[in-house]
């Protein structure tokens, strides 16, 4: 088959044979893997509105049918529950794989995180293998570990804990990209890796754990916002659309990676609290706890190669992106409160 006659009989195949001859468009058949979580739903939303046919393969862990309801219906989307620890056979030309449950309070589930991170890897790198699908892995900064070099450059080996409490995600996601090279070097598979930074956005589950979500919950809801430690530790913070153009810029470009993705302004989360309160509630107060363990005390991307080889670069400060989030926060925190008084 000639391109052009796959790209028909592609659409021709999903739209359930709708589709006049004729009138084909130039998508393609994309998986993403945790596609009802916050980053993959997003991501989602932007392959449906360039013509792309996505499938979703998400077992709901973490993430909801709400993020992709508003696809329902289309033609070009279909939503598979499905754990990718078992194995999966779908004809399709890219794997975007994000299925992993992101956030600390999960870390109690360790064994799931690993074998998400580990046998849902393989099995979605086999997948690619056998049908010849690119395939891009959705990385962490956290592979840089507790770093010693600032800021983090792709070429950094990281400083990571084999045996602590976030093992299970930091060295899962390392096993995850050694497969990824494995399967490059070994099996000739297309592959992509992105090595993501704190990302936050709307859709952003409200009490999972991490800091950005529970300072806006926290401001919003009139509780005070608890600051980890002596809340001097740093991160810099992505809102989720520069991220999702970067993963596609990553996915459609020439180069393997890994790239840093992230946003470079760097933050203690002191400073963190303050841009919070600014933009919500100037009286919220700041509560001390005890930090967990294994806590990294610096992070912030060099995203030079990215911004070199994809021509990418984030667009959106914090002071400009959390009040998209809040909008967000404060409808699902008080709508759902007035549905369920009434
Ligand atoms: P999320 O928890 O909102 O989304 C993850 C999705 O994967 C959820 O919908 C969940 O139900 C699904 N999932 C989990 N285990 C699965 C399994 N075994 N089979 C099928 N589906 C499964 O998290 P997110 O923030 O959207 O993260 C997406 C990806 O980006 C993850 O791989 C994460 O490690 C990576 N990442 C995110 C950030 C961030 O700050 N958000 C930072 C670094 C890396
Ligand atoms: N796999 C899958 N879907 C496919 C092809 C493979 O889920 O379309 C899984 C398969 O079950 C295996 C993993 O991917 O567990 C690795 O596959 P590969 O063919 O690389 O290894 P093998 O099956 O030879 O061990
Ligand atoms: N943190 C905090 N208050 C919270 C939640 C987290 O001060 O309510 C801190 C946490 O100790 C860490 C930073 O914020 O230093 C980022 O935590 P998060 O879990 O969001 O991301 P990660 O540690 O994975 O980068």
């Amino acid at each position: 088959l000639t391109h052009h006659h796959r790209v028909f009989y592609q659409d021709h195949f999903h739209a359930g044979g709708k589709v006049p001859l004729g009138l084909k468009t130039k998508g393609q058949r994309i998986v993403v893997t945790g596609g009802a979580g916050f980053v993959g739903s997003h991501l989602v939303d932007r392959l449906i509105a360039r013509g792309d046919s996505v499938i979703v393969v998400d077992n709901f862990f973490t993430g909801q049918k709400e993020n992709v309801m508003h696809h329902f219906g289309n033609p070009r989307f279909e939503l598979i529950r499905h754990d990718v620890v078992e194995p999966l056979l779908l004809e399709v030309d890219q794997i975007y794989h994000l299925a992993c449950p992101a956030s600390p309070v999960h870390y109690n589930s360790l064994i799931r995180v690993y074998k998400t991170n580990v046998v849902g890897t393989l099995n979605m790198l086999g997948l690619a293998k056998r049908v010849g699908a690119r395939f891009l892995l959705t990385s962490t900064s956290e592979v840089y570990g507790d770093p010693l070099q600032h800021p983090q450059v792709e070429t950094y080996w990281g400083n990571v804990n084999p045996i602590g409490v976030r093992s299970c995600y930091d060295e899962g996601k390392r096993t995850a990209e050694t497969l990824t090279m494995d399967y490059h070097r070994g099996a000739g598979v297309e592959a992509r890796i992105a090595r993501i930074f704190n990302t936050y956005g709307p859709r952003m589950c409200i009490d999972d754990g991490r800091v950005v979500s529970n300072f806006v919950a926290q401001a919003l809801r009139k509780e005070p916002l608890t600051v980890y430690g002596d809340g001097q530790q740093t991160r810099s913070f992505q809102y989720v659309s520069d991220l999702v153009e970067g993963l596609m810029r990553l996915m459609e470009g020439e180069h393997v990676g890994p790239f840093n993705l992230g946003n470079p302004g760097e933050f203690t989360m002191i400073e963190l609290a303050q841009v919070v309160q600014e933009t919500i509630d100037p009286n919220a107060k700041i509560e001390f706890r005890p930090n967990t363990e294994d806590d990294p005390h610096k992070r912030k991307p060099d995203i030079t190669k990215a911004k070199d080889l994809l021509g990418w670069e984030p667009k959106v400060s914090l002071r400009q992106g959390l009040p998209l989030m809040v909008s967000d926060f404060r409808q699902r925190i008080f709508g759902d409160q007035k549905e369920d008084s009434a």
